[in-house]
């Protein structure tokens, strides 16, 4: 076990609030420490609002002490929320987990902390601060891991994954997040273990691949995911082969330095397959149908953008007037960054018009022509929101002379 003693300065003050809580516990009798996650983010000077604090306080005696905080469910786990100044805290009473089932497990509270930190996932997120002495205490290497960026699981990584597959894609993601290298025994299991995953809930799945989508390290996450195995169950179906796999990862990597939202990192992901194999990895990790229509629709339309000269006016009108048309663009632009200057200068003139509103209406061309409602209006109106998107018609007047000279039918 190794302490170290931090300099109250070494202390963000974000930190005071939970700490005062935990002290507040340590009055009261108990033992209480800060742990996880808000520790390692301490020692790597990383921001987090979200704090778990561990005590073996019971259960009882926290509802009085805490009357404003929420118990969360099962009541039995001892777990409560608690939001203040805008932080979310999380006190739980020391546990052990026994016979998993590969995701869960049975939990029995306890009294003592280090057996509560060995059920944990890796050194660097089960390391404790004790709130009087501001001192750090590390049971499994943490501190020496946190020093080389390395994640690591607590234990043998087989049986640890075996407890609970969900641990390989946690493991992805914090190697993500925090940029460390999966310790080379940590990447052999999940290399060997891969396949677990397939036992998981779809929805966990998507939540711990959404999470490494979150990160701004997400190319880096998505290589391991390929090195190890782990994308064929997370996007079953979908083949990363050597060329396409090399455009794809440099495209996510400047999505991540722009700070792009996970569903257009996926929507790079699936850009390069086909649209059966898109729609039923979406489907697989049962993503909202908002967020799913939306990929498909990207990654559908992409390969129109590559040909926009080829396509016909009632075509183009639909792809550029598009809700999700500057989102099709920009996806092209990290996909394809050498073509994409001779794509601006195919938009320059286009872009600026699609906020204007359409110069006529159905009603109009009807009223213009003398037609009925039905296809033939459709296919003008179209026309002349192609010529006005094209800046070639900018006043109504001159629609309106456009349609008659062109679409009047004397026979009609
Ligand atoms: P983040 O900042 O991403 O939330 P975190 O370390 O707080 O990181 P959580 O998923 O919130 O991660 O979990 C809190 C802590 O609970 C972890 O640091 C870890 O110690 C433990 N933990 C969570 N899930 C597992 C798991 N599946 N197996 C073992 N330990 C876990
Ligand atoms: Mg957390």
């Amino acid at each position: 076990m190794t302490k170290i003693k931090l300099k109250k300065s070494e202390i963000p003050k974000v930190y005071s609030i939970p700490i005062n809580i935990a002290i507040q516990l340590v009055k009261n009798g108990y033992s209480a420490f800060l742990v996880g996650g808000c520790v390692r983010d301490l020692l790597l000077s990383r921001d987090t609002r979200d704090f778990d604090l561990n005590t073996n306080c019971p259960v009882k005696i926290l509802r009085q002490l805490f009357p404003r905080a929420k118990q969360k469910k099962p009541d039995h786990y001892g777990v409560f929320e608690l939001k203040e100044a805008n932080l979310d805290i999380e006190i739980a009473h020391f546990r052990s987990d026994f016979d998993y089932d590969g995701r869960h497990s049975r939990v029995e509270l306890i009294n003592q902390l280090e057996p509560d930190l060995q059920r944990r996932d890796f050194t660097v997120n089960a390391m404790v601060l004790e709130p009087q002495k501001k001192e750090i205490i590390d049971y499994f290497g943490g501190l020496d891991d946190l020093a080389r960026s390395l994640l690591r699981t607590i234990g043998e990584p087989r049986q640890r994954f075996r407890e609970d597959a969900l641990r390989m894609l946690r493991a992805v993601r914090f190697a993500s997040k925090l940029d460390f290298k999966l310790h080379p025994d940590t990447f052999n299991g999940i290399s060997e273990l891969a396949h677990l995953t397939s036992t998981l809930s779809p929805d966990w799945v998507r939540k711990e691949f959404w999470g490494i989508l979150n990160t701004a390290n997400s190319a880096k996450g998505f290589k391991l995911l390929v090195d190890t195995g782990l994308i064929d169950y997370v996007l079953p179906g979908v083949r990363f082969t050597d060329e396409p796999y090399q455009k794809l990862r440099k495209a996510l990597s400047r999505a991540d330095k722009k700070g792009m939202e996970p569903s257009n990192k996926l929507a790079i992901l699936l850009s390069s397959s086909p649209q059966d194999i898109v729609q039923n990895a979406i489907r697989h990790l049962r993503i909202p149908v908002s967020i799913a229509s939306r990929i498909i629709w990207l990654t559908g339309n992409l390969s129109d953008l590559a040909d926009t000269t080829e396509l016909p006016p009632a075509e183009m009108v639909e792809l550029v007037d598009h809700l999700y048309f500057p989102a099709l663009l920009e996806l092209y632009h990290l996909l394809y960054p050498a073509e994409w200057e001779k794509k601006r200068g195919d938009f320059k003139i286009i872009v600026p018009n699609l906020a204007k509103k359409y110069i006529l209406n159905g009603d109009d061309i009807i009223r213009l022509l003398g037609i009925e409602s039905g296809k033939r209006v459709k296919e003008v109106l179209y026309e002349v929101r192609f010529r006005q998107l094209w800046g070639k018609l900018k006043t109504r007047q001159e629609a309106e002379d456009y349609v008659r000279q062109n679409f009047s039918n004397p026979d009609q």
